[in-house]
């Protein structure tokens, strides 16, 4: 196999978490980047995104200073009784740091969205800044000559094409994906609060408690549809809430992200919540529903120049709260597989990706689905028991060595 030239000149399609990181990733590792992104930013949206430290710790590598989006640092996990918010278990995330040697952090995601951002077109940076071409919408890439054609007209032409175009990607097609997904069982309603007014209007105040709090009816299947997830942001002023319900309730038939509710629709879901949390409700702004998506895991993640990443690849349900994360691995991964530690060749940097990756994430995905319906599969609550080898573990998430698994690999492919 030919040695690929030192500096990759590389197409990113998607400035969202996966798209920026990669960006920053081959920026930083000695690479040539131009994003493409479809909208003008203007439209960014999103309530709290927690960062575990498979992530918090490659974005510390690459350079990029977390604390500037004030996270608020997780202590627990709280999981209460859905109808009177009583505790019926927690878990203590007191030796957190010291065990995956980064806080787990809670942040807003249109702040870390933007740190990133910046850091891709930091002038000051290592590596050349990248560069952002926004009203880029791509729609069609030739894998072999590694040709982007895009909705308004323009074509440019890349040693390497990352496709990091979201859920609903365009690219997973052409390199040989068809579609593969159904309505899941649930929906979802997301909202927000400030802790301002929640302590103003003499409301609980569960920022305090720097966790993430669950209201969950107790019982896996159908009945456990219902979840209410809870958690403080910018540095505890906000507090997010992702309130999920069975589909059959209303047929929701949206699919984006980004369709406004009412509060009456909010409460009106759940009338037997806990009243502390109805309470707050009251109060919410930024409503917004969703249908989600069961994607079944994709066969190809690579063909030609071609490379996929993120939720354009593992799309997964929300309910371990490691979409990013796993997309910030897939991000460093592509960095640090054309990093000058390794001479691969593009074909073989890409098999290589496809075989460290595919693998890691799409036991997360499936783990995901699981915990859809079952609080007990989250990790965390995962680790009580050790019963079955599909079960996710905190350990082997949080503390996973990407570096060593990439090496490891590379071996066995007979490449390194
Ligand atoms: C309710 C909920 C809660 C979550 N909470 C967490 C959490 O706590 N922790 C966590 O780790 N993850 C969480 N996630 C998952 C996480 O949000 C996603 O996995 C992550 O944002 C995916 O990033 P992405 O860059 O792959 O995709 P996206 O964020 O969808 O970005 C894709 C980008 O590509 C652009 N684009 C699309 N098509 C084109 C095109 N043809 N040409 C050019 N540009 C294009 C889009 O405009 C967008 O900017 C949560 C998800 C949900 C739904």
């Amino acid at each position: 196999m030919p040695e690929r030239k030192q500096n990759l000149n590389v197409g990113v399609i998607g400035g969202g978490i996966a798209g920026l990181t990669a960006a920053l990733s081959l920026r930083k590792f000695g690479h040539e980047v131009t994003i493409y992104e479809r909208y003008h930013y203007a439209g960014e949206v999103g309530a709290s995104l927690s960062c575990a430290s498979n992530g918090g710790r490659l974005l510390k590598e690459l350079g990029v200073p977390l604390l500037e989006t004030r996270p608020v640092i997780l202590k627990k996990l709280i999981k209460r009784q859905f109808d009177n918010g009583e505790i019926t278990g927690v878990y203590d995330l007191g030796d957190y740091e010291e065990s995956f040697g980064v806080p787990y952090y809670n942040v807003h995601r249109i702040d870390i969205h933007e740190l990133l951002l910046k850091c891709a077109l930091d002038e000051n940076g290592e590596g050349v800044p990248c560069k952002l071409l926004v009203d880029h919408k791509a729609l069609n890439v030739d894998t072999e000559s590694g040709k982007i054609s895009f909705e308004n007209g323009h074509e440019a032409t890349h040693d390497l094409i990352v496709a990091a175009d979201g859920i609903r990607s365009l690219t997973r097609e052409q390199i040989g994906n068809p579609p593969d997904f159904k309505p899941s069982t649930s929906c979802c309603f997301r909202c927000l609060f400030n802790t301002k007014d929640v302590v103003a209007k003499g409301l609980t105040d569960f920022s305090k408690n720097e966790a993430i709090e669950y209201w969950w009816r107790g019982t896996p299947g159908p009945s456990g549809i219902d979840k209410i997830v809870m958690s403080p942001c910018k540095g505890g002023e906000v507090i997010s809430c992702y309130c999920f319900y069975p589909a059959v309730k209303n047929d929701l038939r949206i699919g984006g992200w980004n369709d406004e509710a009412s509060v009456e629709e909010l409460c009106g879901t759940f009338p037997d919540l806990d009243a502390k949390v109805l309470d707050l409700f009251k109060i919410a702004y930024d409503i917004k529903q969703w249908r989600l998506y069961v994607h079944q895991p994709y066969e190809h993640w690579q063909k030609g120049k071609v490379v996929m990443m993120g939720d354009a690849i593992h799309p997964m349900m929300p309910d371990q709260s490691l979409g990013a994360v796993t997309a910030i691995e897939d991000a460093f991964a592509i960095g640090y597989i054309f990093s000058d530690r390794f001479k691969f060749s593009v074909p073989d940097g890409l098999r290589l990706y496809e075989r460290v990756r595919k693998p890691r994430a799409t036991r997360i995905q499936a783990a995901s689905l699981r915990a859809r319906e079952n609080l007990n599969e989250r990790i965390g609550w995962s680790s009580k028991d050790n019963d079955r080898p599909d079960k996710l573990t905190i350990t082997e998430i949080c503390g996973y060595d990407i570096k060593a698994d990439i090496e490891e690999q590379a071996k066995q492919m007979g490449i390194l």
